[in-house]
């Protein structure tokens, strides 16, 4: 990349070139009429390079990747940076206090009402602030959530790879899974991708939770985009040992219950299963039965049930059929002792299902 002058990053202000600014931006109003107010990073470097936009708590109770930009705010100076961070740390503010996934007022869907617009409903409000003054004047996004609450989802990138520009973005970031798909509409993800931000969402295990083990994986992703993108030359680029791509069409499903009960499960440590494996028995309250759940063919296992009560047709855990090949990688993995501990530690690798996004 030729070096150019760099420039000042514009929002309704402007942050110079060589600058770090913290502020609170307004995107709304409570019923008291106070100002509800956004916490922003721009770390705009002395050097000329990309923008990139990283997003947290847009579902209001998703609280790793908060942590997340705590961290890459406090890590990376203006001297050290080619191009611009901007970093919206909380996105939906009036979840966030509630500490829930929506905005409570009429259970608005933040993350379904991108780029919004001026006059709309109050999502889509906040939504075209944030869209117009942060998101839209950026080169790349990486929006951090995790799954929904009593669920719990493998750490995993979501991501549009029929987009080269996004499938190099979801590469280079370097999660094991990545989920290929377009998002919904009126999902930060789609609709910045779309509109020329390629962006992916970072998936990590559990809402309402601090997961140290996975907040350090998202902080060596940023990293490597980072480093990948020339934005922080002076940064490591690492690789994961396998990758799994699982496009649209990929066989995955949700192992659902047959019987009511107690549920145990039984499969782990790792989140490899294979064809016959039982993943958990279904017991009544007397023990008088127990029902063993058996995967029915060999997989990994990227999300799972926590609340261990079930009735006939509920979701047990989210199976993805793998390749031989991607086997036997995480074999020789399980092997080396990479997967110890992993479903006792609260699924660090678990995350989220569907609803996730
Ligand atoms: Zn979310």
């Amino acid at each position: 990349m030729s070096e150019t002058d760099p420039e000042s990053f514009q929002y309704d202000a402007a942050v110079d070139p060589g600058e770090k600014r913290q502020f609170r931006y307004e995107v709304g109003e409570t019923y008291l009429g106070d100002a509800v107010e956004i916490p922003v990073t721009v770390i705009n470097g002395e050097h000329d390079g990309p923008h990139v936009v990283m997003t947290a708590a847009v579902h209001g109770d998703e609280l790793n990747g908060v942590k997340v930009l705590q961290e890459v705010a406090d890590r990376y100076t203006p001297h050290e940076i080619h191009g611009t961070l901007v970093l919206l740390h909380v996105v939906n503010v009036p979840g966030y206090q509630a500490q829930q996934r929506y905005l409570p007022i009429y259970d608005q869907d933040l993350n379904r009402s991108f780029p919004g617009k001026e006059r709309s409903n109050t999502a889509g409000r906040m939504a075209h602030h944030v869209y117009q003054q942060f998101i839209s004047k950026c080169d790349l996004g990486l929006d951090f959530h995790t799954s929904t609450r009593n669920r719990t989802t493998m750490y995993h990138a979501r991501a549009d790879v029929g987009n080269p520009d996004v499938e190099h973005l979801a590469e280079v970031f370097g999660t094991n899974v990545i989920l290929s798909g377009e998002g919904d509409d009126g999902s930060l993800r789609a609709v910045a991708t779309r509109n020329g931000t390629p962006t992916i969402t970072i998936e990590m295990g559990k809402a309402h939770r601090f997961q140290p083990a996975l907040i350090e994986k998202a902080l060596d992703g940023v990293e490597n985009v980072l480093a990948d993108y020339g934005v922080y030359p002076d940064g490591d680029v690492s690789e994961p040992s396998w990758r799994k791509v699982m496009g649209p069409t990929e066989e995955k499903r949700w192992i659902r219950a047959d019987t009511g009960g107690l549920v145990e499960m039984q499969w782990g440590p790792s989140p490899l299963v294979h064809e016959g494996d039982p993943i958990c028995t279904i017991s009544d309250h007397f023990k008088d039965e127990e029902h063993v759940v058996e995967a029915p063919f060999t997989g990994l296992i990227v999300g799972v049930l926590e609340n261990p009560v079930a009735l006939p047709g509920h979701p047990i855990c989210h199976l993805v059929r793998i390749t031989p090949e991607t086997r036997e990688e995480i074999e020789r993995e399980i092997t080396q002792g990479e997967f110890d501990g992993y479903r006792s530690y609260g699924q660090r690798w678990m995350a989220d299902d569907e609803e996730a996004e």
